[in-house]
C-alpha cells in the first residue's frame, strides 16, 4: 500500500542476487508446449542462483507470465499491470487502493486487510511505482497461497469500485464533523493524506521532482502516486476508466516462484483468463525527446528546524543515460555508479563528502534504471548556497580526472567481488528480491530471464574490460559530453509549509463555494452513509481461511553449541551457508553516564569512518568490500526476558565473509578496534554532519517509531536507552553537534568509551558457518580475542533505579501530517499475561482502530502494538490529519474492547496474524540469533508459542481490564505527538513541548 520510491544508490547491491543451496530443478516443460492456455517461450536455467527461469505467454489475451522454478518454500505470486501516467491526479495509486475495497467473489470492505488475519504470508502488499502497479504476496502454505491468489485475482479483475470507495480512499469533501452541518468542510481521504505525508519527506519530494524536470513530455514529468493539489481533480469516472482500460490481461504480467508447481498456478490463473479477449493497452509515451542543451530547474522545500538553515540547499546533475532495454548497458551503468559513488575510497566521496562540502549525497544520487530512459545522477544535500557553483565544478572536475585516469583495478576486483558473495548470501525473501529487481524493467519491455544471468554480464565485462576504454568510453558518452544534463537545485523557503496551506484553503474555497444547495446536501449524507458503512458489521464468511490446525504446534528449533575461547563464550550454528561465514560478538557496556551514552552511535560510527593511525578509511573500505560481505559496529539494547525493569546494553560487530577470507576479516576488526584514528577531526566532521542529516530526514518516514520510542522511553530503562541511542534525543544531539565548530570534547569523549568497552571479559560470540570453517574460524577468533584488552577496573555501577513518568510530549515539525503515540507498562518475555497482551493489541487494531484513525480520521496508518520482548502496550497513528481526535480514539478503544464479544474465528485470526511474523522463514545469518542477542532459548520460545495458542476470550477480557482500564484510570501512560503546532496542544493543557536547540531535550 505504499508508493514505492526507488533508491537506486542501493539497487546496485540489491540486483547482486543472491544463491540456495545446490539442488535439483523440476520443471519438465519445453519451448513451445501448450499447457492451459498458455503457450512456453522459454526454459533456461541459471545455474549461479539455482534456479530455473520459464516465461509463458497466454494464447488468447498475450498476458505474460514468468515462472521462476526454485528449490524455495517461500513461494510468491505477483500480478502487475502497466499504469504509466498523463497527470499526477495519483489515479494508479487511488486505484491500487479501491482495488482492495472488495470484489464480485469477497463483497466485502476491505477484503485485504481482512486476510491479513485469515492467512500466514509472509509478505502482502500492492505498489505504485512510475509506470506500473503490482500486487504481490509471498507464503510457504499451499492453501494459503490458493486463497491469497483467489482473493488477489477477484480483487484486480473484478473490484466493485463503489463510489464511497473512491471517496474514502482517494479524496472527498466532507464535514470536519461528517454527521454536523455546522463544522467546517475539509479535504479527507487515504491517498490525498498519505501523499501530503510523502511529499512533506524532503527526500522524496527532491528525488520525484528531479525525475519530472528530467523527463518532459513522458509520463514521468507527473507524479504516479499523486500530488495532493492535482489529486482533487480526479473524478469517479475517471478512476473506473483507468481500471477499464489498464486492469486487463493483455496488460498484465504475472509472476509465480518457489517450489510449487507450475501446473498449478497456470490452471488457476488460466481460469480466470479464459473470458477475456486480447486488447491493445493504452499507449503513454514514456521514451523523453533527448536535449539539445542542458537545463537548470529549481524547486523548493520546507526549513528544517533541526539543520542549520544556512546550510539545506540540495542539487544534482542528472545525465540521461542508455535506453533501460539495454541488459547489458544496465548492469555496466550501475557499476560505473557504484565505482563513482560507493564508500570512502569513491572519487565522489572523497570530492563531495569528504570536503564537507555538503552533508549527504542527494536523494536521487546513483543509477535508475526505474524509467523507460535510465539516467545517472550525482548531487548533494546540506549545501552552502554559495557552493552551488563550486559542487557543479568539483562533479564535472572529477569526471574529467576519472576519465583520464579510470579506476583502479583493485576497485574493480572488489566490485566484482561483491557481486560473487552477494549471490552466495542466503535471504529468505528471495522471490520477492529476484520479483523487484526484475518489475521496472520487464514492465518497460526486457526480457526478465536476461537481468537473472549475472554471470554471463560479469563474464563479457571482463572481456570488454581487457579490451580497455570501458568506463572511460561511458562517461565521455553520457557524463561528460551530453547536452541532456539537468541541474535540479532545491531550496528551502521558510514559507513553504504556510504557502503549502494557503494553496489548499484556496482550493478548497473554491470548490466550496462552487457547492450547490443539492452537493452540500449530498455531502452531508454521504458522509453520515460513509460513516454508517465504516460501523457495519460484515459476515466475512466468504473469504477463505486458514485454520488453528494449520498452526505448527511446535517452534524450528535451531541446533547451537556452545563452547569457550580465551574464557569467551562462543555460540556456534553450523550449517549449510554456501561458504559464507557469519560473525557477531556483543560487548556489554560499563556503566555509562548519559552524557556519554549519547556519543555511543558516533562511537560506532567513527570504528567504520574514520581510518586508523596508519591506513585512511578510504584503503580500509577498499579492504573491507575486497575480502567481505561489510562489516558494522552498532549499539544493542535488550529487555531482559523476566524483568522489564532489567536490560541488557552493548556494542555489537558484525561482518560476513567467503571462507577463503575468514582471517583477513578478524584482522580488519582487531585493526578498527585498537588503531581507529579518533584524532580526525576532519572525517569525524564528515562523519556528524552525515549523521545528523540521515537522522532528521528519517524522521518524515519513520515519525511514528520516533514517537513510540520517545514515549516509551518513560516506561523502561531499556527504552530509556533506546531513546538516547536512537531516538528524538540523539537526532537532537546529532543535530547540535553538527553546528559545533570546535569538535575536541567530542574526540575526548570517543577516546574516553574507546578506553572502556570491547573488552576481553564483556565479551561474547557467535558464528554461523559450514562445518569445514569451524576451525579457521577458532585460530582466528583465538588470536582476535586474545588481542582484546582484558577488563580494566570492574566499573563500579552505582545502578540507577529506574522510576516510570507519564507525560505528554509534544515536538513540533514542519509536516503537514502528524504521528503519535500512547504507550503503557506490560509484562516480561516469560509472563503468562505477554502473550494476552499481543492477542489484545491485534484484536483492537483489527476490529476497532483500523477503522476509526484509517478510514474515519483518515490517517495512512494506525493501531495498536504489544512489544513482546520490551514488555510495552503502544497505540500510534501514522500520517495522521487528526491526531487530537486520534487520542480520543486510543481512550474509546478501551471502553469498546470491554464490551466487545469476540467470536472464536475473530481470536483465531489475531493469533494467525500474530505468528505470520512468528514463523517468517529466517536469513541463515539470524537463526540463533534470538538466544544470542536475548537469551531466549527454543524451549522459552516454545512455551511462549504454547500460551499464544491457549489465549481465549475471557483472558483478553482480563487482560484489557487489568493494564489498559488500570493504567488509563491511574493515568499511568505516556503519550508523544510529533508535528504541526496547534493551539490545542500548549503547556496550560499539559503539555511538555519541545524547542529545538533548547539543551533540556
Ligand atoms: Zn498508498
Amino acid at each position: 500500500m505504499s508508493v514505492q520510491l526507488l533508491c537506486t544508490s542501493r539497487a546496485f547491491r540489491k540486483a547482486a542476487l543472491q544463491l540456495k543451496n545446490a539442488k535439483s530443478y523440476t520443471t519438465k516443460v519445453t519451448p513451445g508446449q501448450q499447457l492451459h492456455g498458455y503457450r512456453v517461450q522459454q526454459v533456461r536455467s541459471v545455474p549461479e542462483l539455482e534456479l530455473t527461469a520459464v516465461a509463458l505467454q497466454h494464447e488468447a489475451t498475450g498476458a505474460q507470465h514468468l515462472h521462476i522454478d526454485r528449490d524455495d518454500v517461500n513461494n510468491v505470486f505477483a500480478v502487475g499491470f502497466g499504469t504509466p501516467v498523463k497527470d499526477s491526479t495519483g489515479v494508479p495509486h487511488i486505484l491500487e487502493h479501491t482495488t482492495l475495497c472488495g470484489s464480485q467473489q469477497y463483497p466485502v470492505r476491505d477484503p485485504f486487510f481482512k486476510m491479513l488475519n485469515r492467512s500466514l504470508a509472509t509478505f502482502m502488499n500492492a505498489f505504485t511505482a512510475a509506470d506500473y502497479t503490482i500486487y504481490p504476496f509471498a507464503t510457504t502454505n499451499p492453501v494459503d497461497y490458493a486463497n491469497l491468489r483467489s482473493v488477489y485475482m477477484d480483487a484486480v479483475f473484478h473490484p466493485r469500485l463503489e463510489k464511497l470507495d473512491f471517496k474514502q480512499e482517494g479524496w472527498r469533501l466532507e464535514h470536519e464533523v461528517p454527521t454536523d452541518a455546522s463544522t467546517p468542510i475539509q479535504f479527507k481521504g487515504v491517498v490525498y493524506n498519505e501523499m501530503k505525508g510523502q511529499t512533506s519527506d524532503a527526500n522524496y519530494l527532491y528525488y520525484s521532482q528531479a525525475q519530472q524536470a528530467m523527463f518532459p513530455g513522458t509520463t514521468y514529468e507527473h507524479l504516479s502516486g499523486g500530488d495532493p493539489p492535482a489529486i482533487t481533480n480526479l473524478s469517479y469516472e475517471q478512476l473506473l476508466e483507468f481500471h477499464q482500460s489498464h486492469y486487463h490481461p493483455s496488460n498484465a504480467r504475472f509472476y509465480t516462484y518457489g517450489n510449487f508447481p507450475l501446473e498449478d498456478h497456470l490452471s488457476a490463473i488460466g481460469k480466470e483468463l479464459q473470458n477475456y479477449a486480447a486488447v491493445k493497452p493504452p499507449h503513454v509515451n514514456k521514451i523523453v525527446q533527448p536535449w539539445t542543451g542542458p537545463r537548470t530547474v529549481t524547486g523548493m522545500c520546507a526549513l528544517d528546524p533541526l539543520s542549520p538553515p544556512d546550510r539545506q540547499t540540495k542539487l544534482s546533475l542528472s545525465f540521461l543515460a542508455n535506453d533501460s532495454n539495454d541488459v547489458f548497458e544496465n548492469f555496466s551503468m550501475k557499476l560505473l555508479s557504484y565505482l563513482l559513488l560507493d564508500g570512502h575510497a569513491s572519487p565522489m566521496y572523497k570530492a563531495l563528502i569528504d570536503t564537507n562540502l555538503g552533508s549527504e549525497f542527494s536523494a536521487n544520487t546513483g543509477y535508475d534504471n526505474s524509467t523507460r530512459s535510465a539516467c545517472l545522477s550525482i548531487g548533494l544535500q546540506g549545501v552552502k548556497e554559495d557552493d552551488v557553483q563550486l559542487v557543479q565544478e568539483r562533479i564535472r572536475s572529477v569526471l574529467k580526472q576519472v576519465k583520464q585516469e579510470g579506476f583502479d583495478a583493485k576497485r574493480i576486483e572488489a566490485a566484482i567481488h561483491q557481486m560473487e558473495l552477494g549471490q552466495k548470501h542466503k535471504t529468505a525473501d528471495f522471490g520477492l528480491t529476484i520479483m523487484h529487481g526484475i518489475s521496472s524493467d520487464w514492465f518497460n519491455g526486457v526480457d526478465p530471464i536476461d537481468l537473472l544471468e549475472i554471470n554471463k554480464n560479469i563474464d563479457r565485462l571482463k572481456h570488454e574490460l581487457s579490451q580497455g576504454n570501458f568506463f572511460e568510453s561511458r562517461i565521455e558518452k553520457y557524463l561528460l559530453n551530453n547536452p541532456h544534463t539537468l541541474t535540479f537545485i532545491m531550496r528551502p523557503d521558510a514559507q513553504y509549509s504556510s504557502n503549502l496551506v494557503s494553496e489548499e484553503n484556496a482550493r478548497l474555497a473554491k470548490k466550496v463555494s462552487a457547492l450547490t444547495e443539492a452537493d452540500r446536501k449530498e455531502i452531508l449524507e454521504k458522509g453520515k452513509e460513509l460513516l454508517s458503512n465504516q460501523d457495519k458489521t460484515e459476515d466475512l464468511s466468504c473469504l477463505p481461511t486458514l485454520h488453528l490446525e494449520d498452526i505448527s504446534k511446535t517452534v524450528k528449533r535451531t541446533a547451537l553449541d556452545h563452547t569457550g575461547l580465551c574464557n569467551t563464550p562462543i555460540q556456534w550454528r553450523t550449517t549449510a551457508t554456501n561458504g559464507i561465514t557469519y560473525f557477531r560478538a556483543i560487548s556489554t557496556l560499563p556503566q555509562l553516564s548519559d552524557d556519554l551514552k549519547l556519543y555511543l552511535p558516533l562511537f560506532c560510527d567513527a570504528l567504520l569512518s574514520l581510518g586508523t593511525k596508519s591506513q585512511s578509511m578510504a584503503e580500509i573500505d577498499e579492504e573491507i568490500r575486497l575480502y567481505t560481505g561489510g562489516l558494522r559496529a552498532s549499539t544493542t539494547v535488550s529487555t531482559n526476558h523476566s524483568d522489564i525493569d532489567h536490560m541488557e546494553e552493548g556494542v555489537a560487530l558484525t561482518g560476513n565473509c567467503l571462507d577463503r577470507n575468514i582471517d583477513k576479516m578478524y584482522d580488519i576488526f582487531m585493526k578498527l578496534v585498537h588503531d581507529t584514528n579518533f584524532d580526525d577531526v576532519e572525517k569525524l566532521k564528515t562523519l556528524i554532519v552525515g549523521n545528523a542529516s540521515g537522522l532528521v530526514n528519517s524522521i518524515a518516514d519513520s515519525g511514528h517509531v520516533f514517537a513510540r520510542t520517545y514515549a516509551s522511553s518513560m516506561l523502561t530503562p531499556a527504552m530509556q536507552n533506546a531513546e538516547i541511542l536512537s531516538g528524538m534525543s540523539q537526532v537532537a544531539f546529532m543535530s547540535q553537534l553538527a553546528a559545533t565548530e570546535d569538535l575536541s570534547n567530542v574526540v575526548a569523549k570517543l577516546k574516553e568509551i574507546s578506553s572502556l568497552v570491547l573488552k576481553q571479559g564483556s565479551l561474547r560470540v557467535a558464528v554461523t558457518c559450514g562445518e569445514d570453517a569451524i576451525s579457521t574460524n577458532e585460530k582466528s577468533l583465538i588470536k582476535f580475542i586474545s588481542s582484546l584488552p582484558e577488563q580494566g577496573k570492574a566499573s563500579v555501577s552505582e545502578s540507577k533505579v529506574f522510576v516510570p513518568q507519564f507525560r505528554k510530549t509534544f515536538f513540533p515539525l514542519p509536516f503537514s501530517v502528524n504521528f503519535s503515540a500512547k504507550v503503557l507498562r506490560g509484562v516480561p518475555y516469560t509472563h503468562p499475561d505477554g502473550a494476552k497482551l499481543q492477542v489484545l493489541s491485534s484484536l483492537m487494531t483489527t476490529h476497532y482502530l483500523h477503522r476509526e484513525i484509517r478510514e474515519k480520521n483518515g490517517a495512512y496508518g494506525g493501531g495498536a502494538r504489544y512489544a513482546g520482548l520490551g514488555g510495552l502496550f503502544s497505540f500510534y497513528s501514522y500520517r495522521d490529519p487528526r491526531t487530537l481526535e486520534t487520542l480520543d480514539t486510543y481512550s474509546s478503544s478501551v471502553d469498546w474492547v470491554q464490551k466487545r464479544q469476540f467470536t472464536d474465528q475473530e481470536i483465531t485470526e489475531a493469533k494467525l496474524s500474530i505468528f505470520q511474523s512468528v514463523d517468517a522463514p529466517q536469513n541463515v545469518s539470524e537463526e540463533g540469533m534470538f538466544q544470542f542477542v536475548h537469551g531466549i532459548s527454543d524451549e522459552m520460545r516454545q512455551w511462549r508459542r504454547e500460551e499464544l495458542l491457549q489465549v481465549t476470550q475471557k483472558d483478553i477480557k482480563e487482560m484489557a481490564e487489568r493494564y489498559l482500564v488500570g493504567s488509563v484510570s491511574r493515568n499511568e501512560y505516556s503519550t508523544t505527538i510529533l508535528g504541526e503546532v496547534t493551539d490545542k496542544i500548549s503547556a496550560e493543557n499539559g503539555w511538555d513541548i519541545k524547542q529545538w536547540g533548547s539543551p533540556s531535550l
